[in-house]
């Protein structure tokens, strides 16, 4: 059985009504060993025939048998795979991948073998072979003829099939490159079937076996030549790959991307570049779409803290310390808080001293609540400690393993700052943990501060009793340092103004009278300000005890107060009007059991897990943001999506040669796609590095968390995978206009003749 046999093969070309015949009724049979030198007139069909029997080109009539095996019935897969394993392909003008090295080159065809190592050294021993050892690094471009001849043959024999077909392989040459290359040849393939067109048959004759003519598509003769002088023990390349292991298509594809990729490094890092742009782009919108998640956030109607329930009296009655005591008792309370107004206040912010700068933190209270072990310094145990939970960026302020800013300013009130926490995700909210006392004292003072309207005055009366003069002041200080139920005025112009006075017995009165609101959830629509005064007097105010010097003149026009009775005075403001407290239970499930026994008994106790529904114009216009951010998300996908698509289009030309040369060379479409796509994926690595990087340096440096959203895993997998159906689908893209013409027209357009 021959190797391979036409039988009455014609080819005929239609082109523009035109038609022409390639070549007609040819009747052939080759067989391994065979060095067919085939000559003809121009236009004679010498290609045609080399292109139909490479399976480059269809045919219309006869048959093609392979090892016996008819061909007409083959489909595009069918031909790849066959010139995969029969066809090695030489042209005239060389059809190297210039951009890639001459060891690249031959690389290219030794994808099957699956050891790194194992490729290289073959591909050596291969140039070695053609005589290119000393060129492996050039890069196909730099070539001469004879030295792009070579490669390519080179090339031809890594592949090892058991045909090489040439066309015109000498074509572009001078005469003694020409023999160098022909004599080449016959030594490399001695045990193939090596077809040869050439225009110059006195350049084949010392080493061809057989010569066929061809004249106007049709075989004009047929004439064996025999040479006593070949041996047929002559060293020939033994296929090397036969009994290793086969690489899989998967594979090759891989190998073969990563040389697409660095073959061209400045289009490559043009690539990194679009793909950067583009992960910056997701990863901007993503985070604001991070903004509009909030919107689909729980609408707690309290504070959440796990185990807290929320209560008050049916008919509004005022809860006193010890009713509160007794619920706490008979409801089984690890704790409770008689005025919890604050736990729903976000809107609060605190003061402290940084390097002579003034800084802000705002935050929001809880109560109750752990941070775990893991902490800086240790949780508060006075009235007049805090513990701070915030975000990173805090860190270089306020010390990575011991507490280095001692006091944070709330209002006038100076409170130590015993343990911080820090936390990543800067989209929360910094909170303030204090001792129950301490909560209590924050909340005197927030209350009075944020009573609708606060009154200072102090009185002076002769010593006969009637009114001399009305001072106002302007500030309440609370004070740690002050003994208890003292109060100091800080006022210049009450200071001048009883140091002129003649009556030395005057006395002094400080009247303080607060407008504040019925609160309470329960009533909330019905707010109501009420009035109060309360008198401070004169022998609870005191001269300023000689170490707290630090008022001097700061706080002109204050009072300065001890924190009881800052407590004494809000107290009653509180009681008056505050009708809502907190118990604690060990768990959000204990508080759900503890309050519906608290409803069943006539309270209105509530769990701080209780969400509320938002009004009908609040959730549309969530909806209408969620939707807007993602329509945004969606415009800068297909935004990118276009441009990258568009630079890519633009860089296809580069390819498009490459590609069919490769496969010409029998690389199946599915390896050179595969590739196409594993060059895009490259390109993506520093991207994707890149939004690692930040996201690391988000997650462990203070001053960049600051500027940086913290992104949620979801996120960074939105950013991930929308990026790689990008890239998919810009690729599919050019993988289409790539492999769209047949391998002929694009070796055609490709190459320059
Ligand atoms: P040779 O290689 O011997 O010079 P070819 O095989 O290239 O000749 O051409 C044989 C005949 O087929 C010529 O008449 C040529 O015009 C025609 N032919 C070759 N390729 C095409 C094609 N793609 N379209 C139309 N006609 C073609
Ligand atoms: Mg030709």
């Amino acid at each position: 059985m021959s190797l391979l046999t036409l039988k009455d093969i014609g080819k005929i070309y239609v082109s523009e009504g035109n038609v022409a015949v390639g070549i007609r009724g040819v009747n052939l049979s080759f067989d391994r060993g065979e060095f067919v030198a085939v000559t003809g007139k121009s236009g004679s069909g010498k290609s045609t025939l080399l292109n139909v029997i490479s399976g480059m080109d269809s045919y219309e009539e006869g048959e093609l048998f392979i090892e016996g095996q008819p061909t007409s019935h083959y489909m595009q897969k069918e031909w790849e795979e066959y010139r995969e394993k029969y066809i090695s392909f030489i042209f005239q003008d060389y059809n190297i991948i210039e951009s890639f090295t001459v060891l690249q080159n031959v690389e290219l065809s030794l994808m099957h073998i699956e050891d790194k190592k194992e490729r290289r050294a073959r591909a050596l021993e291969l140039l070695d072979r053609v005589g290119m050892t000393s060129h492996i690094k050039q890069k196909g471009s730099k070539l001469s003829g004879g030295q792009k001849q070579r490669t390519v043959i080179a090339r031809a024999l890594a592949k090892d099939s058991p045909i090489i077909l040439a066309d015109e392989p000498t074509g572009n040459l001078d005469s003694t490159t020409s023999h160098e290359i022909i004599e080449l040849l016959r030594e490399v393939s001695r045990d193939k079937l090596l077809i040869v067109v050439t225009h110059n048959f006195e350049q084949v004759e010392k080493c061809a076996t057989r010569h066929i003519r061809i004249f106007d598509g049709a075989v004009e003769s047929d004439h064996v030549i025999s040479h006593s002088e070949i041996s047929s023990d002559e060293k020939t390349v033994r296929s090397s790959s036969e009994n290793k292991k086969k690489s899989s298509d998967f594979k090759k594809g891989l190998t073969l991307g990563k040389a697409i990729f660095t073959s061209k490094p400045k289009l490559s890092f043009f690539f990194c570049l679009l793909m950067i742009i583009g992960t910056l782009g997701i990863f901007m919108v993503t985070a604001l779409c991070g903004d509009a998640a909030v919107l689909f956030e729980k609408n707690y109607m309290f504070e959440h803290i796990d185990g807290r329930v929320v209560i008050t009296t049916q008919n509004g009655e005022v809860m006193s310390e010890e009713d509160l005591k007794a619920i706490s008792e008979k409801y089984g309370a690890k704790e409770y808080l008689h005025y919890d107004i604050l736990l729903e206040d976000y809107s609060n912010y605190m003061t402290f001293e940084h390097e002579g700068e003034e800084k802000y933190l705002s935050f929001c209270y809880t109560y109750r609540e752990s941070f775990g072990e893991d902490i800086v310094g240790k949780y508060p145990q006075n009235n007049n400690e805090v513990f701070l939970y915030m975000p990173i960026s805090y860190q270089p302020m306020f010390g990575k393993s011991s507490v280095e800013i001692e006091n944070i300013y709330y209002g006038s009130m100076e409170l130590k700052v015993t343990g911080v926490k820090y936390y990543y995700d800067n989209n929360l909210t910094p909170k303030c943990l204090f001792t129950k006392e301490g909560f209590r004292t924050v909340t005197a003072l927030h209350y009075l501060f944020d009573s609708a309207s606060n009154d200072i005055r102090v009185n002076v009366f002769a010593s006969e009793g009637y009114l001399i003069n009305e001072i106002a002041l302007y500030n309440i200080v609370p004070s740690f340092d002050m003994k208890d139920g003292t109060a100091y005025i800080e006022s210049g112009e009450y200071r001048k103004f009883v140091n002129t006075l003649y009556d030395k017995n005057y006395r002094t009165q400080i009247s303080f009278t607060s407008h504040y609101y019925n609160y309470d959830y329960n009533n909330y629509g019905t707010q109501k300000a009420l009035s109060f005064t309360r008198l401070i007097e004169d022998d609870c105010i005191v001269n300023v005890p000689p170490e707290m010097n630090r008022f001097d003149g700061y706080y002109d026009g204050s009072i300065i107060v001890s924190v009881s009775l800052l407590r004494e005075i809000s107290e009653e403001v509180l009681e008056r009007s505050y009708r809502q407290a907190s118990l604690f239970f060990e768990n959000d499930k204990e508080a759900h059991a503890a309050a519906e026994k608290l409803n069943n008994d006539g309270y209105i106790a509530v769990t701080s897990d209780t969400t509320y529904t938002p009004e009908a114009t609040t959730v549309i216009i969530g909806l209408i943001v969620g939707l807007m951010v993602a329509f945004m998300w969606l415009m800068a996908i297909v935004f990118l999506a276009f441009f990258i698509g568009l630079c890519s289009n633009r860089t296809i030309g580069a390819f498009k040669s490459d590609m069919a040369i490769m496969r010409s060379m029998g690389i199946p479409v599915k390896v050179i796609k595969t590739g196409m796509y594993v060059r895009m994926l490259i390109a993506l690595i520093p991207a994707y590095i890149l939004v690692i990087a930040t996201a690391v340096l988000i997650f462990t440096t203070p001053k960049f968390n600051e500027f940086f959203t913290y992104l949620y895993a979801w996120q960074y997998a939105v950013i991930f995978i929308g990026m790689l159906i990008l890239t998919f689908r810009i690729t599919r893209g050019q993988v289409r206009k790539l492999f769209s013409e047949s391998v002929k027209k694009s070796l055609k357009g490709g190459s320059a003749e």
